[in-house]
């Protein structure tokens, strides 16, 4: 049998040099208390909801479409509802 020299590969009396990671500089930028924008996540003063009319009136058309499709949906199952009430009380 030949037994090969086996050769240790990897360094082991090498530790690991400390990486310069810098720190975060996020950390450090102190932003005074604030809340976003409900529409396009703009930083604005607490107290607010909205960066701007636009994004006001973006946000009031938005609830209103939702709440119109609410009712339209609402409609939707209330027509179903109604169809088979009134079809089970002819199948009687
Ligand atoms: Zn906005």
């Amino acid at each position: 049998m030949d037994a090969a020299p086996t050769r240790v590969k990897g360094i082991l009396g090498t530790a690991n040099p400390p990486t310069g990671m810098p720190k975060k500089e996020k950390e450090e930028f102190n932003v005074p208390q604030h809340t976003h924008c409900k529409v396009c996540g703009k930083a604005i003063p607490l107290g607010q909801v909205y960066c701007s009319k636009e994004c006001m009136e973006k946000d009031r058309k938005q609830q209103r479409r939702s709440s119109t499709m609410f009712t339209v949906y609402m409609g939707v199952v209330a027509a179903v509802f109604l169809v088979l009430i009134f079809i089970t009380a002819h199948f009687k």
